[in-house]
């Protein structure tokens, strides 16, 4: 879901400025010409190197960007905004929706489809979560248990990407230093030169498959830090389908982005 960004000729650059100044730039402009009005997802950047004005679609945080040259006129900006007002409206409405860890949602987890319910309970000393194999049931006295849900699935996710990546390098004999799971988003998983990886904790919204495809690459990693023959032989030899796993991957992957918003 990319959108090619829209530029407009406007005044050439520019001599490098500190980041400071242009920061006290962008927020001069911000309170001078009302960029909120013309859409509450609009964020402004002056940059120092742009040649030219431009939009752009941050799928993942859901904004468009109207990047301005540092020498441009704020007042160009706001104006070159506010023609294409209706292009960043739509471009936003197109963006894949969050799916938010509320009563009723659907979650694939781990390979399966659970439903999340959850009860009130104003009685009750801490917030209660357990999974089986189609719910979620989440007792609480929150009235928004979104974030103590988002956080029982990182734990979930990381007692399962832990496992699995043990369970996978003591096949190819190789020790890890460290796992860590994160909130990365660039990343669906590394590894460092010194044993350590780190996965994206919303890797368990995949399909099974792909999870393990993603574990499997980054501990073949420990055997072989490129994508040599060589290390997808050992990729492959950890992770059955690891083709269907890398294709889904690279065709769904920044729809994992969603999850939890
Ligand atoms: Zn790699």
């Amino acid at each position: 879901m990319k959108k090619a960004s829209k530029p407009l000729l406007s005044s050439k650059l520019s001599a490098p400025s500190s980041k400071d100044l242009l920061e006290e730039r962008r927020e001069k402009a911000q309170n001078r010409y009302p960029f909120h009005e013309i859409s509450p997802h609009l964020d402004i950047k002056i940059s120092p190197r742009a040649r030219r004005m431009a939009l752009r679609v941050e799928t993942k945080n859901r904004t468009v960007k109207l990047v301005i040259p540092k020498r441009a006129s704020i007042r160009s900006a706001y104006e070159f905004a506010l023609k294409n007002a209706e292009w960043i409206q739509q471009s936003i409405d197109e963006l894949p929706k969050p799916i938010e860890f509320t009563h009723g949602t659907e979650l694939p987890v781990l390979g399966k489809m659970r439903i999340i319910d959850i009860s009130y309970d104003p009685s009750a000393k801490v917030t209660d979560i357990e999974m089986t194999d189609d719910i979620i049931r989440v007792i609480t006295n929150k009235k928004e248990a979104g974030s103590r849900i988002r956080r029982y699935l990182i734990d979930v996710a990381k007692k399962e990407l832990t496992s699995m990546a043990h369970e996978k390098a003591e096949r190819i004999d190789k020790d890890i230093k460290k796992i860590d799971v994160k909130d990365t988003t660039s990343r669906w998983g590394s590894c460092s030169h010194d044993g350590k990886l780190s996965f994206s904790w919303r890797l368990i919204f995949a399909p099974s498959d792909a999870m393990d495809y993603v574990v499997a690459h980054e501990v073949a990693h420990l055997s072989h830090l490129d994508h040599s023959p060589a290390f997808w032989k050992v990729c492959e030899a950890l992770s059955e389908r690891y083709t269907k796993g890398k294709r889904w991957m690279r065709d769904n992957g920044g729809d994992l982005m969603r999850y939890g918003g």
